[in-house]
């Protein structure tokens, strides 16, 4: 079976630049990427980062295509999507996997 590859983190950014479906909807759209992916070394997931990042997606008319992209790529481990942290996601996969509600 082949290893499982990971999207590198810049088109994970760029995805959010992109032209045309979701994307062009998307509240952080022509924002710093740091807010969204802080730099590893410079306090990751910091909570004022968390926080500030998550205020902009609460206004993002495309907040739930957002998650559900990155859910579908398996993105659990870098960034916030969907106002989510990598751990609320993995939280989130769980759950639907074994068909329980999040806490
Ligand atoms: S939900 Fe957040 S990360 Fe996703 S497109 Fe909207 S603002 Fe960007």
């Amino acid at each position: 079976m082949p290893a499982k590859t990971r999207p590198s983190l810049t088109i994970l950014q760029a995805l959010r630049t992109e032209q045309g479906g979701w994307q062009s909807l998307a509240e952080c759209k022509g924002m710093d990427p740091d807010l969204f992916f802080p730099t590893p070394g410079k306090g990751y997931h910091n909570p004022l980062e968390v926080q500030l990042a998550k205020q902009v997606c609460a206004q993002c008319p495309v907040s739930k295509p957002c998650l559900d992209y990155a859910l579908a790529i398996g993105e659990m481990w870098r960034g916030i999507w969907g106002g989510t942290t990598p751990q609320e996601r993995r939280r989130i996969r769980k759950s639907r996997r074994t068909g329980t509600t999040c806490a």
